[in-house]
């Protein structure tokens, strides 16, 4: 089965050409171009990714992207015409997957669409950087090493894994790790991650498995 990649892109030149590049590779697509379209589709046929053009009739992309995470990880790559609007969008944590500049060559859409879903596949623990974790019990081995981590830093490392590839700001770990924010600050999460990646350093000195996004938060990644 191939993987069905969802265009939604109102510059019908544009989505036709991305279309053709995308098939050549194998993949399926759909095209919508009205924003209002998007919900409906997505609900009744969820396709494995959505390249999703942020200024569109009717409803814009930003919107679109917020809604369908109301319900679904499906994973979603932005497309914008200003690179300074990333930036914001970032900060907007719309939770998509990767951004995307136009004007843009449809090869690299084509290698971004495979390395976001390869990430997804990746998801899977087997695929971990040698890490297992045991939620029951808090308990995280790498490579072997039981890393000892705390209850808070094993529910980070647990949702940063199982969330692969995704950048999460500081607001957002808390929001997942404390249940009463009240008694928790950004430099919180900043310290528990330091211990945490010290953990993961003592067990697997050449492996960086959280990284940070500089000025935006955090994400797992394993080579
Ligand atoms: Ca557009």
């Amino acid at each position: 089965m191939n993987a069905t990649v969802l265009i939604v892109e109102d510059e019908e030149k544009l989505a036709s050409i991305l279309g053709d590049y995308l098939r050549q590779s194998g993949f399926e697509t759909a095209w919508l171009a009205d924003g209002n379209q998007v919900l409906p589709q997505v609900r009744e046929r969820m396709p494995d990714l959505i390249l999703l053009d942020l200024m569109l009739p009717n409803r814009d992309g930003l919107e679109i992207c917020k809604e369908i995470r109301s319900f679904s990880q499906v994973p979603i790559i932005m497309i914008t015409a200003r690179v300074e609007e990333i930036d914001r969008l970032l900060g907007l944590e719309l939770g998509a997957d990767d951004y995307i500049c136009k004007p843009f060559s449809p090869r690299e859409v084509v290698a971004r669409v495979k390395t976001v879903l390869r990430r997804t596949v990746e998801h899977q623990p087997a695929n971990s950087g040698g890490l297992t974790l045991d939620p029951d019990k808090f308990m995280a081995v790498l490579n072997g090493h039981d890393l000892d981590l705390t209850a808070v830093e094993f529910k980070l490392l647990h949702f940063l894994h199982q969330n692969a590839g995704r950048i999460y700001s500081r607001t957002q770990l808390m929001d997942r790790i404390y249940s009463d924010q009240r008694i928790v600050s950004d430099r919180t999460i900043d310290s528990h991650i330091k211990k945490l990646r010290k953990k993961i350093a003592a067990a697997a000195p050449d492996q960086e498995l959280i990284h940070s996004i500089y000025g935006v938060g955090y994400k797992f990644e394993a080579a």
